[in-house]
């Protein structure tokens, strides 16, 4: 089955995900670089001059990258900016001190920001280089600017640890119990969308899975052909053989349709006897020498049935379309002709 379909539930939800980052992107951009130009503002007449240039600074590069990204839509190279900003501004904040030497407490938030920004595995990787750097910088007082005492920085960096770890659980399965929810509603429309006796694809399919797909990706797909199959006499089978042994037959011609088809054909069973077949990128006239091909294969079948004299034959109609809007009217087109075919005397193929 074409792929671009199995892959519409995890798109759905790779949209979700970049919508919550784009989310956090926005508030870490407006609303943190509001509060830094109010601080920058305030701390303007303080003697260091160093700390309104990181909060101006700082607040300037987050505007800047969420601007470029609303022009230019980039949401994971605006995020990779963003967090190497925020790395930047932790750093350059801690070094300096901050007001009063109140650096410290303004990290903690910073480490759920890059789980939001960047996922699980770069955000650890992240935290685990910024608290490495913020160690060595704390332990080794010499080289930042910033008057800290032991005990201050000590007690930092084991909370900022633990906010860490508290995050990277919680963001680790949370990413797990996403995947597991995902995986029970593909499985739970898997099970809607399939006939369970055929294993083929089922009517409900067409709406809720092949429309949608068609109407998104029609490159994929056109001109697309369409095959209308019913088996002949199946009620007088079903009558001679029994209701298990057409069962048995129905399951057999799915086979059939399968070992002919290519990968990105779909097959559906559209009704009791009834089956449709989809062909992307195919015309009418190539559509009709895959039917025939099918319908030669029928009487070369092993049937359940076991009488050779009991001929499984079938009829088909043919029809082809090149945009979403006429593929109901395709359908349509190719049970007319199946029902040509039907009328000239059944086991051909029409259109
Ligand atoms: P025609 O050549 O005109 O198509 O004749 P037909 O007998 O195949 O068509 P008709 O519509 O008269 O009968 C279809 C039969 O298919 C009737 C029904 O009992 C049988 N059928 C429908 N669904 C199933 C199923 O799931 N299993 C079995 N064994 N039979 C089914
Ligand atoms: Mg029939
Ligand atoms: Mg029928």
């Amino acid at each position: 089955m074409t792929p671009s379909l199995n892959q519409k539930r995890s798109q759905q939800s790779q949209h979700i995900d970049a919508r919550r980052r784009h989310h956090i992107l926005a508030f870490v951009s407006y609303i943190t670089s509001a509060v830094m130009f109010i601080y920058g503002f305030k701390n303007l007449h303080a003697e260091l001059w160093l700390l309104p240039l990181i909060l101006f600074i700082t607040g300037s590069c987050f505007l800047v990258n969420v601007l470029v990204y609303q022009a230019t839509k980039k949401l994971q190279r605006a995020c990779t900016i963003e967090a190497l900003l925020v790395g930047a501004f932790v750093l350059s904040l801690v070094y300096q001190g901050g007001h009063n030497n109140t650096a410290l407490y303004w990290v903690f938030p910073f480490p759920a920001i890059l789980f939001g920004l960047l996922g699980v595995r770069h955000a650890l990787i992240s935290n685990a280089f910024l608290v490495l750097t913020l160690a060595v910088m704390l332990f080794t007082p010499d080289l930042i600017l910033a008057e800290y005492k032991d005990a201050e920085t000590s007690r930092f960096l084991a909370s900022l640890i633990i906010v860490i770890i508290v995050c990277w659980i919680n963001d680790h399965y949370r990413e797990r119990s996403h995947e597991a929810m995902e995986l029970l509603q593909q499985s739970k429309e898997l099970q809607a969308n399939t006939d369970a006796l055929t294993g083929l694809v089922n009517r409900r399919f067409l709406d809720s899975s092949l429309l949608p797909a068609l109407a998104q990706q029609s490159d994929e797909f056109f001109p697309l052909a369409v095959i209308m199959c019913d088996i002949d006499h199946f009620k007088r089978l079903n009558d001679q053989f029994g209701h298990d042994v057409g069962d048995e037959v129905l399951k057999s011609v799915a086979h059939l349709f399968q070992q002919n088809l290519r990968q990105q054909d779909i097959a559906c069973r559209t009704g009791g006897e009834e089956f449709l077949l989809i062909l992307p990128h195919t015309s009418a006239i190539d559509a009709r020498k895959v039917a025939e091909k099918i319908r030669l294969q029928f009487p070369q079948q092993r049937w359940v049935t076991n009488d050779t004299n009991y001929p499984v034959t079938a009829s088909f109609g043919v029809a082809e379309c090149n945009q979403t809007e006429q593929f109901y009217e395709a359908v349509k087109l190719a049970d007319q002709q199946l029902y040509q075919a039907k009328h000239q005397g059944r086991n051909q193929v029409c259109g």
